[in-house]
């Protein structure tokens, strides 16, 4: 698989052949203040890899919602969150990287960590920067 690799454009606009399937990254790795959930804690409202018991009543942050793969061409099928065990979005100048802490090697191996190395060297021109979490670590790529 060749994937073209450059600095993930996120947006808000989902690509319609892409789904969340049995992934359920999102409501275990992030904080949701929403819901008082802290980080790498699963949501009271999840069952893992299979999704959402409240979806009709989940609040506006799931609902708006979507992660870097979801909305970007330029990751590849080995960015699936389901495989790479990672979602990656964007805040402001910030592209961050969750990493699931059940696979928390997963990032420095390739094709991922030149992914992320070649990002940060994109980014940089602008003040663009990758920041990887795993668990209570974090890290700064440098490009
Ligand atoms: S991390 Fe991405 S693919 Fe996984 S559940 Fe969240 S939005 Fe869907
Ligand atoms: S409310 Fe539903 S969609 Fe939101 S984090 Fe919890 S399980 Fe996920």
């Amino acid at each position: 698989m060749t994937t073209t690799v450059s600095q993930p454009d996120t947006s808000t606009i989902a690509l319609s052949h892409r789904s969340c399937r049995s992934c359920t990254l999102c409501c275990d790795l992030p904080d949701i203040d929403e819901l008082d959930k802290p980080a790498n804690a699963l949501c009271r409202y999840c069952v893992r890899d299979e999704g959402c018991t409240a979806y009709a009543a989940r609040p506006a942050t799931c609902r708006d919602f979507l992660c870097g793969w979801r909305t970007d061409l330029s990751l590849g099928a080995e960015w699936d969150p389901i495989l790479s065990h990672m979602m990656i979005y964007r805040q402001g100048a910030q592209l961050t990287v969750l990493v699931d802490p059940r696979h928390r090697e997963i990032w420095t191996e390739q094709p991922y960590h030149g992914h992320l190395r070649r990002w940060a060297a994109e980014g940089r021109a602008s003040g663009g920067y990758v920041i990887v979490w795993v668990g209570e670590e974090v890290f700064k790529i440098e490009g």
